[in-house]
């Protein structure tokens, strides 16, 4: 039988039944994958603490398309990250992410190396500047978005093409307008909080490395979060 190895983002767990379990992983070579562990064959002892969010691990797998898992050996088990709950919860977020926008058998490696390197920043530097893990879940969020093509209409008013005065967001067109093509219902957004989503949406991690410069993004903290959470709703909605 043809084995299959490649390296894998836990995202998810499931039981199934008393003994068998499902795991689902954001794949380097793959995409996205949903896996069964048998209970009954020794792997699930070998497994076990070897595959908990968000852990990397080299795993083996055989029947291509009805995966069943062989075996996972850990490669990072981003032990700073678990040991703090906020940034653990961080790293459910990014895992979810991806298990709700990407799909099965999909390959990106751009998806892969940007859950790689925000896990990777986060794990390197919450001890010492927990801000990090704020900002990753942010960071993160607009990035996968915007690698699925699905990033919002940030340069100009979407109706007039007007690049001055767009301080206003509508969900339903995705993107900024400018004030005679806003409604009431519309988002107000001021010319700070627009240039920090074109920074955490067309920026590389790279130019994020000043703790500086994170915590005064951090500043618009909670307008981020909250423009964010809409904006992954609408999405979320218009493709299911
Ligand atoms: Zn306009």
């Amino acid at each position: 039988m043809e084995q299959y190895n490649t390296l894998a983002f836990v995202l998810k767990k499931e039981a199934l039944g008393e003994a068998d379990r499902f795991y689902y992983f954001y794949t380097q070579k793959y995409g996205q994958i949903k896996t069964l562990a048998r209970g009954s064959s020794k792997i699930k002892a070998k497994l076990a603490g070897h595959l908990e969010i968000p852990s990397l691990a080299s795993i083996d797998f055989v029947n291509f398309n009805n995966p069943r898992l062989i075996s996972a050996l850990e490669q990072n088990s981003f032990s700073s990250i678990k040991k703090r709950v906020f940034s653990l919860e961080v790293a459910f977020q990014i895992a979810n992410l991806l298990y709700e926008f990407t799909l099965p058998y999909q390959t990106d490696l751009e998806i892969w190396q940007l859950t790689y390197d925000c896990l990777f920043l986060l794990e390197q530097n919450v001890t010492s500047f927990f801000e990090v893990s704020n900002f990753v879940a942010l960071y993160f969020n607009a990035q996968l978005l915007k690698l699925i093509g699905l990033a919002p209409f940030l340069d100009g008013c979407t109706a007039c093409g007007n690049r001055l005065e767009t301080n206003y967001f509508n969900f339903e067109k995705k993107g900024l307008v400018c004030k005679k093509h806003s409604h009431k219902t519309d988002l107000p957004i001021s010319s700070k909080q627009r240039d920090l989503l074109i920074l955490l949406f067309n920026f590389p991690l790279n130019n994020f490395k000043k703790p500086q410069l994170i915590k005064e993004i951090l500043k618009e903290e909670k307008f981020l979060k909250n423009f964010l959470t809409e904006f992954t709703l609408v999405i979320k909605s218009s493709i299911i």
